[in-house]
Parts: C-alpha cells; sequence; structure tokens
C-alpha cells in the first residue's frame, strides 16, 4: 500500500459553538487530484486552513506523507509542512520579478536551474525580469503556480484558484495547470464549489455539505449516482 500524501481524520471545528467542520476525513494518494466540493459555506476554506496550519483544529489528525503534522498535542508550523499553497487571491510579491518571486526562499546549488525549469514548464520563461503588474491575471496565476511548487511540497491545496479568471481563459489555465502539477507528480487537495470544476479536474471528489462529507468517490460515480436530491441537484446545474 501507497503512503497517502495527505490523510487528515476525525477533523472537527467550531465557530460560537456551531461545527463547522463535522467529523471530516479526507486522503489524498500520491499523484493524485482530490476535490473538495461543496456550495459556498459549507466549511471547505476551513477545513484547508486547518491542513495548513494557519487555523487549529478543535480535534482530529493530520498527516503528510505517513507522519504527523499536527493533533492536538503536537503542532508543526505551516512553514514545516511540506504544503504548497494556492488560493483565488495568489498575491505575487510586487516588487520581485518573476524570477525572484519563483526562488523567493530557495536555497542551495539547483536553485537556478529549479526556476528556470518551473518556468519554462508553465510557459513564462520570456517574463522571467518581469514584475507582477506587468502580467496579466492569467500569466500571475502561472508564476503563482511555479512558485508555490518551488520548493517540491508533499501535497499542494488549492482553494478555488481559478474563480478570479475570466471565462475564456479559466479552462485553458485548468488544463495547464493539471498538467504541470502531474508533470511534477504533486497531490493536490482542489476546493471548489463549482461540480465542472471537480469533474474536470478530480481523479476523486468529496462532496461536503453543512460541514460534513457527504459522499466521496470518483467523478462519474458521483455524478451518476449522487447520495441524495441535494447531490443530484447541486450536480444539476454542472457548467
Ligand atoms: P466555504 O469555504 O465552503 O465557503 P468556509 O469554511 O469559509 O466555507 O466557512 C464555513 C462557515 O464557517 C461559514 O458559515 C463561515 O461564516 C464560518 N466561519 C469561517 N471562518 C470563521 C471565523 N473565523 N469565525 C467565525 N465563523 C467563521
Ligand atoms: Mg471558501
Amino acid at each position: 500500500m501507497n503512503t497517502p500524501r495527505l490523510e487528515i481524520r476525525n477533523i472537527v471545528k467550531q465557530f460560537a459553538g456551531r461545527r463547522v467542520v463535522d467529523d471530516v476525513d479526507l486522503t489524498v494518494m500520491p499523484g493524485q487530484v482530490t476535490c473538495l466540493l461543496g456550495p459556498s459555506g459549507c466549511g471547505k476554506s476551513t477545513t484547508l486552513r486547518i491542513i495548513a496550519g494557519v487555523e487549529m483544529q478543535d480535534s482530529g489528525t493530520i498527516h503528510v506523507d505517513g507522519e504527523l503534522v499536527c493533533d492536538t498535542v503536537t503542532r508543526k508550523p505551516p512553514e514545516d509542512r511540506s504544503i504548497g499553497l494556492m488560493f483565488q487571491d495568489f498575491a505575487l510579491f510586487p516588487h520581485l520579478t518573476v524570477r525572484q518571486n519563483v526562488a523567493f526562499g530557495l536555497a542551495g546549488r539547483d536553485r537556478d536551474q529549479r526556476v528556470a525549469g518551473l518556468l519554462a514548464k508553465v510557459g513564462m520563461s520570456r517574463y522571467r525580469d518581469d514584475y507582477p503588474h506587468q502580467l496579466s491575471g492569467g500569466e500571475q496565476q502561472r508564476v503563482a503556480l511555479a512558485r508555490a511548487l518551488a520548493p517540491r511540497p508533499k501535497i499542494m491545496l488549492m482553494d478555488e484558484p481559478f474563480s478570479g479568471l475570466d471565462d475564456r481563459l479559466r479552462d485553458d489555465i485548468r488544463d495547464e495547470t493539471l498538467d504541470v502539477l502531474k508533470s511534477e507528480g504533486t497531490a493536490v487537495l482542489l476546493v471548489t464549489h463549482e461540480p465542472g470544476e471537480a469533474m474536470r479536474m478530480a481523479d476523486e471528489i468529496a462532496l461536503m455539505r453543512d460541514g460534513r462529507i457527504v459522499q466521496r468517490g470518483a467523478p462519474y460515480n458521483i455524478y451518476n449516482a449522487p447520495t441524495d436530491l441535494d447531490a443530484a441537484s447541486f450536480f444539476s446545474d454542472i457548467n
């Protein structure tokens, strides 16, 4: 058996006495994309923030590549979890060039090679000396992907990373992003409220509602056999 890149068990988080994350289990296997899919407000971002280490769970465990990174006793800081992050507001450093953004925080002899290789992969080599404000939204997104991948995280967490892009670009960027992630062999936990995005990108979907995982499985299994009427209607407005 392969060790999961990410395994969370029995994660609970309350705000003001309300269970926003209610006993959630998730597993992401090496090289796979797992989508956490559900309507706005169901607890997706809170779950991701807990995994990233910027929010503390009330109970439950988080393992990255078989290693305990967080339970109620142990708590590794975010930078020691081998986790990459991409959010909608991907915020490159405005005062650094494309190349400097991707190199930020990297050390070691192979740094320049790593940066050049990633910029080639995301198709941004010729913009290497530009500043973020000189780039379009899609180009900034590509640089953000390269930056997030640079330290070779074991798992990439992505929270609605494509929702800020305009419709014409979105499909292309999704496909490109998936190609780059697969070629790097990076496991991904992708949060989205769009069933179409999950269908397109996921190897496995975990459907979330009111803080709970209500169904999980391969995209077409969930699409073809939703667990209840709510799940069915959620998938009916796929685009
Ligand atoms: P999603 O990402 O699925 O839209 P969130 O995880 O952002 O959902 O939020 C889930 C619920 O938790 C929402 O009702 C939200 O208002 C609430 N919530 C999130 N963060 C906090 C917080 N820091 N304090 C209080 N309530 C919060
Ligand atoms: Mg959210």
